[in-house]
């Protein structure tokens, strides 16, 4: 099956039979990413936690309690 990436609209086949397909048909995942939007926003994330001014919400919560 094709999907387009919500960001710079470009299709992609996939195989309709894997995981992903499934979970995009199920409503699971409601956005496609390709994969260079993926590696950017991956990127852009790492290198903002590696500034320190960037805190993932998982962690403050864990550090309220100790
Ligand atoms: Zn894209």
């Amino acid at each position: 099956m094709d999907v387009q990436c919500i960001l710079c609209d470009s299709v992609e086949h996939i195989d309709e039979n894997s995981l992903y397909a499934k979970q995009l048909k199920s409503n699971y995942l409601k956005l496609h990413l390709c994969k260079q939007c993926n590696e950017r926003i991956k990127d852009k994330t790492i290198s903002r936690i590696q500034t320190g001014k960037f805190r993932l919400y998982r962690k403050e919560k864990e550090e309220k309690y100790i």
